[in-house]
């Protein structure tokens, strides 16, 4: 499933070849892709320039001169890609822009979305997101008074949409073990050094994983349809029973400690008793 990373990297991709170019047809090959197109959704694109594109969270927002802003959510299996036909079975959505160009969303499994929005803060999918990690209000101030009331795992804490977006099961994974913190620690029972720790810890592990063109570990490809690397640089995340890394760090140890695989809220956790404490 795309995370932020990934979606931020198609951001990137797309993002120069959209800018202040017009939106001249839309072909919808379907009628829905989880949920149905908004109403009038062709025609209120047709004709729209671009005027911005960014990301909140997982949705892509395309701004238009229109007073609307495109949200694209790619869900598990969808991409955006700039192609030239013939189509392919899965290609769901056509734009053509004022070059001719098309950008082309593709969604196997179509769990994708796409809607009209007017307001992107006060809309029902954006009003209830907390802080975007990559942002400067994301610090361990903020961080701190969010994990003040939860006494819930550390790891559920920070996948909590409400305490900060974008902070996918294996970039949970991958952040608590940068900062020696265990998945299990009461959210608030975290010391101010601590959570200072995390908030580097997924900074470092989202820049990373944006930096290495996102993961691909399933279905995501980039927008210029090469596949992204990142998994291939996880530290903890799908490493269960191998050495951690730490074992290499203090040397020859009596017992090599072994990265452990448990189950917190049905997800996947990795980590290494040793050094998360
Ligand atoms: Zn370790």
């Amino acid at each position: 499933m795309p995370e932020l990373p990934e979606v931020e990297t198609v951001v990137r991709g797309i993002a120069p070849h959209l800018k202040k170019r017009r939106i001249t047809q839309v072909e919808l090959r379907r009628a829905d892709l989880r949920v149905p197109f908004p109403k009038g959704f062709k025609e209120r694109l047709e004709g729209a320039g671009i005027t911005g594109i960014s990301r909140r969270a997982k949705y892509i927002l395309i701004e238009l001169d229109t007073a609307e802003t495109l949200v694209i959510h790619l869900g598990m299996s969808g991409s955006l890609m700039f192609r030239e036909a013939p189509f392919k079975k899965h290609d769901h959505v056509i734009f053509t822009l004022d070059n001719g160009k098309k950008l082309i969303f593709h969604d196997p499994r179509r769990f994708g979305l796409m809607d009209l929005v007017k307001d992107t803060k006060t809309h029902k999918l954006f009003a209830h997101l907390g802080v975007e990690p990559l942002a400067e209000g994301f610090n361990s101030v903020t961080l701190g008074a969010s994990l003040k009331t939860r006494s819930g795992p550390i790891k559920t804490a920070i996948m909590d949409q409400k305490v900060v977006v974008g902070v996918g099961n294996i970039y949970a994974s991958e952040s608590l073990f940068q900062a020696h913190i265990s998945p299990l620690r009461k959210a608030n029972s975290l010391k101010k050094s601590e959570i200072s720790a995390l908030c580097e810890g997924i900074k470092n592990v989202l820049e990373l994983a944006i930096k290495s063109g996102g993961s691909s570990i399933k279905d995501f490809v980039q927008s210029s349809g090469k596949p992204g690397y990142f998994q291939h640089s996880f530290e903890v995340y799908g490493h269960t029973n191998k050495p951690c890394l730490c074992a290499a760090k203090h040397g020859i140890l009596k017992i090599t400690p072994l990265v452990k695989k448990i189950t917190q809220q049905g997800r996947a956790t990795y980590y290494c008793n040793n050094c998360q404490k």
